[in-house]
């Protein structure tokens, strides 16, 4: 699940055409997620993943979880939930 993204100032070195090493900072945009599978929080790299999956149409899975055993149990939740009574206790953003 998709909750909101951040930007971590990151420090990256370089070094001139007359051998001076020069500092400089970029804006490293980071991703909050919550784990489909154990409910955790985590980060990642914006860049790093599709842009087409930055919201909440799409599972996300950490990395200490298996999505692709994520990936194959969905299959048979997803049509329980089409059956689940409107007053479940369920919490709606785990859905
Ligand atoms: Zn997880």
């Amino acid at each position: 699940m998709y909750i909101k993204e951040f930007f971590v100032p990151k420090r990256h070195t370089r070094r001139s055409k007359f051998g001076v090493i020069h500092q400089y900072t970029r804006k490293c945009c980071m991703l909050v997620l919550r784990c489909d599978n154990c409910g955790n929080e985590f980060h990642r790299p914006r860049g790093r993943m599709d842009p087409n999956r930055i919201n909440n149409n799409h599972f996300h899975v950490c990395k200490n979880c298996n999505s692709k055993k994520f990936a194959q149990k969905m299959g048979v939740t997803r049509k329980h939930i089409w059956d689940m009574p409107a007053s479940s206790d369920l919490d709606i953003s785990r859905l």
